[in-house]
């Protein structure tokens, strides 16, 4: 029971600052699609109004939450560092917030993977001064027209040039930014084939992109190299990389630590177990997801981005 309550009270934190009562986060996404046709037009409309709230962690470094990716912040002389840039109808709700922490220049923005609710503000970030660096993966999937399938059933156009990233890298990259040493490291492929950590080394805060969703299950794009074992493989290599002290801020969801991440893990593995087992006995889709694999966790992770009948589709696939 203890657990269980202080599930719910992370869930309504999370759901405060992204601005919506718990009510209405547990049917908008749903009704969204029933309005617009696809969750990917239903983000655009929610993020246009999503209030975006400011967290302060440690040191220089801050986060925002708000309807898309969580956004890091970092300040000092050399101008704002940002980790992701949000749905581009965020701008305005996302310069609002950035204004509120102080009036410096953005210089950097470094994208965890090439997903919209990540990379839609980088073509206003840049405008603003920044230069953008990610993996080299995120740049091949922003340069062409990029179709996603299981629940978001859209085609992405080629992003526009002040979009694209103008510094890649491959495994591993390295950089000094306002007094902070940032780590950034390729995942093998997990949510997509161009997911990175970004670990800002003196404050201990680890950004994990889209690899860990704080108590939602996560989207897994299979068209760009996504897979739910690769999503495994990432939640085993970001527990790995942490100890109790670390800050973790997830690609979705309240900001976390270890334990948040082996729960995810479990979670996770528990589902991907339940399926493949099912599906070895010849169960068919509709029949797994009337299975109900993740009925002890459906009530609070099915809520927002992925319902328990789209994750377990997603995993099914995989398996
Ligand atoms: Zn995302
Ligand atoms: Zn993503």
């Amino acid at each position: 029971m203890v657990a269980e309550a202080s599930l719910e009270i992370s869930r309504r934190q999370f759901l405060a600052a992204g601005g919506m009562t718990a009510a209405a986060a547990c049917f908008a996404p749903r009704y969204l699609i029933a309005q617009t046709g696809g969750i990917v037009v239903g983000a655009f409309k929610e993020a246009a109004t999503a209030k975006v709230t400011v967290q302060t962690l440690r040191r220089n470094i801050s986060v925002l939450l708000g309807a898309g990716g969580n956004i890091a912040v970092l300040t000092g002389p050399d101008g704002k560092l940002l980790v992701d840039a949000e749905i581009v109808t965020a701008r305005p709700n996302v310069s609002k917030a950035l204004a509120s922490i102080n009036g410096d220049p953005i210089k950097q923005l470094i994208n965890t993977h090439w997903h919209f609710d990540h990379t839609g503000g980088n073509e206003w970030v840049h405008e603003a001064g920044a230069s953008i660096l990610a993996h080299e993966n995120t740049r091949k999937h922003l340069s062409k027209a990029t179709r996603v399938e299981g629940n978001w059933q859209y085609t992405f156009p080629v992003a526009p040039a002040g979009a694209i990233p103008s510094t890649v890298f491959q495994d591993e990259h390295t950089l000094h930014v306002n007094s902070t040493t940032l780590m950034l490291k390729y995942y093998s492929p997990a949510h997509t084939d161009s997911d990175i950590s970004v670990y800002f080394s003196e404050a201990d805060i680890l950004h994990t992109g889209d690899t860990f969703w704080n108590r939602d299950y996560p989207f897994i794009d299979y068209g760009t190299g996504g897979s739910i074992d690769g999503h495994i493989r990432a939640a085993e290599a970001n527990i790995a990389k942490v100890t109790d002290k670390t800050i973790v801020i997830p690609g979705h969801g309240a900001v976390g630590g270890k334990a948040d991440l082996i729960l995810f893990r479990d979670v996770l593995v528990e589902i991907r177990d339940k399926v493949a087992g099912l599906k070895k006995q010849g169960k068919s889709l509709p029949e797994v997801v009337a299975a109900k694999p993740g009925a002890r966790y459906d009530a609070v992770w099915g809520n927002l981005f992925q319902n328990p009948s789209d994750f377990v589709t997603l995993v099914y696939q995989g398996v």
